[in-house]
């Protein structure tokens, strides 16, 4: 199993705090949105990911677990 982020695009407000939390793996588009980096997430940048997750205000960005890696 392996973690990765995904971003619901209906709940997502476009205000950035993701990609300011954790620039390793969340870049913005020109509009503010997520664009979040392929593949699993890199075991050191799980407790990152999974405060910038928290401090979604929307919720809107997820760590799902999936299968392979
Ligand atoms: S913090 Fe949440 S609402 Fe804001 S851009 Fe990131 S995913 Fe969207």
């Amino acid at each position: 199993m392996s973690q990765r982020l995904r971003v619901n695009p209906i709940m997502c407000a476009g205000h950035g705090m993701c990609a300011e939390l954790l620039p390793e793996l969340i870049t913005l588009d020109p509009w503010g949105y997520p664009i979040i980096a392929r593949g699993p997430v890199p075991d050191e940048l799980t407790p990152m990911a999974s405060r910038a997750a928290a401090a979604c205000p929307t919720l809107a960005l997820l760590i799902v677990e999936e299968e392979g890696r």
